[in-house]
């Protein structure tokens, strides 16, 4: 790796909290990810943007910024149309929020008792860990919860922030408030860019968008195959990734993945043996680093074979509809797009307990597990619902309520091990 402390000193990054943060991350990521057995050979490419996670990425960025009509747009929820900042030229960058480490620091400017999630991504930007935070001209917010909408408040006083309202149902209103929201955001990424969005620039845009949703759809096919080419650890990682990588390379890349992973597939190749308990993680995003699930599961014997997640199938399942050529058309196609995403902000949501039902049959899912993080109520709430439904199917699920830290984890791998042992 080149030498990127110049350019983070220059960023403003706390260089001793970015180090101490960096510090276990390249031993970790040895044991977690690189020591697995027959890992495909396309994994390399994602070991590289690891390796590079804070320097080459960002380095690009800051390059692209030479241009001052071009923005780097930090954003912490699919729902945000990245297509109007792709449109501009610009960059979207999904934030991390997924780290033990900034926690603590995210609870110096916030009660404890708020999920870990938020915690970490403020933690990032208070403690100044993250390059990407320092190198996005302003970060998208968003009305998902309690605490995110009231967490941007403070995250303002650190970084221009701007939040968009989420739409809560999907009535008539609904429906008219989102567009006006995804109506504001152009007018806020035209002016930040100096440039008129076009129906023109906005096609490519959403191809260059939707082309990524589709490549991670492929990857996820191949998952539904036992035995599966791909472990759920590298699967996640990928899809991680997409939220920080260039569109266009990460599509290229991803694609030359799937080809290699249906290659296995015609041989019958896999990385866990054929029978191995198939697991569907449901529940709030596992934003990067957080991979102590997965990471629990394939170590105690059992596969992840999909995510309904928004660092899952919650992120690509929805495409935006290509066929419109005006402007007013394809506003309505971006806005859409939000109210099909099955999302616990959404009252009522049994669109997403009818996806885990059919997700447990597309992937041929042996047992759920229901992942909630600490203090997170939309998603814990819909525990119930979605117990109920997979009982009723006949469907084994566990509910593993947890934060980031590794506290639980002996306790944590006892119950799954004890899950996995149903599941034989
Ligand atoms: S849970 Fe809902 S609000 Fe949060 S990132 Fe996912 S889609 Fe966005
Ligand atoms: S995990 Fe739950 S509590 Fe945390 S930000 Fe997401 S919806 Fe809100």
């Amino acid at each position: 790796m080149s030498d990127y402390r110049k350019m983070w000193q220059d960023l403003g990054v706390n260089l001793e909290k970015h180090d101490e943060f960096l510090a276990p991350v390249p031993s970790l990521y040895g044991d977690l990810f690189v020591s697995q057995q027959n890992r495909p050979e396309g994994m390399k490419y994602f070991d590289f943007v690891m390796s590079e996670v804070h320097g080459l990425r960002v380095k690009e960025l800051l390059d692209m910024k030479d241009d001052p009509s071009k923005k780097v747009v930090g954003a912490f929820c699919v729902f945000v149309p990245e297509e109007l900042v792709l449109a501009t030229g610009g960059a979207c960058i999904g934030l991390c929020g997924g780290a033990q480490y900034s926690v603590p620091i995210g609870e110096k400017v916030l009660p404890r008792a708020m999920c870990p999630l938020i915690k970490s991504s403020l933690g990032f930007k208070v403690g100044g860990v993250c390059p990407y935070f320092e190198v996005a001209d302003f970060v998208v917010g968003e009305t998902t919860c309690d605490g995110k909408k009231k967490a941007y408040e403070v995250l303002n006083e650190y970084h221009p922030t701007y939040v968009m309202e989420l739409p809560q149902k999907r009535d008539q209103a609904d429906k008219e408030l989102w567009l006006k929201e995804v109506y504001a955001f152009k007018d806020k990424m035209e002016a930040e860019a100096g440039k008129t969005i076009t129906a023109e620039k906005l096609t490519a845009a959403v191809k260059l968008a939707n082309d990524r949703r589709r490549v991670l759809q492929r990857l996820y096919d191949a998952r539904k195959v036992d035995p599966v080419p791909i472990s759920g650890k590298d699967a996640a990682l990928i899809t991680q990734l997409a939220f920080f990588d260039d569109p266009a390379r990460f599509t290229e890349k991803t694609t030359a993945l799937c080809a290699e992973l249906e290659q296995r597939i015609e041989k019958g190749e896999g990385v866990f043996p054929k029978g191995a308990p198939r697991i569907l993680i449901t529940g709030t995003p596992m934003p990067l680093p957080s991979w102590k699930m997965h990471n629990i599961i394939e170590s105690s014997g059992g596969v992840v074979v999909c995510e309904e997640s928004c660092t899952g199938t919650r992120y690509f399942e929805t495409l935006v509809d290509e066929t419109p050529t005006t402007l007013p058309e394809q506003m309505e196609a971006l806005s859409q797009r939000a109210l099909n995403i099955n999302c616990a902000c959404y009252t009522p949501n049994t669109g997403r307990i009818d996806d885990i039902l059919r997700m447990v049959k597309e992937y041929n899912v042996d047992g759920v597990v229901y992942y909630s993080l600490q203090f997170c109520h939309t998603y814990g709430i819909e525990y119930r619902a979605a117990e109920k439904a997979l009982q009723q199917a006949g469907v084994p699920v566990i509910r593993i309520e947890t934060d980031y830290s590794d506290e639980d984890s002996g306790q944590l791998q006892t119950r799954i091990q004890a899950f996995l042992e149903m599941l034989k």
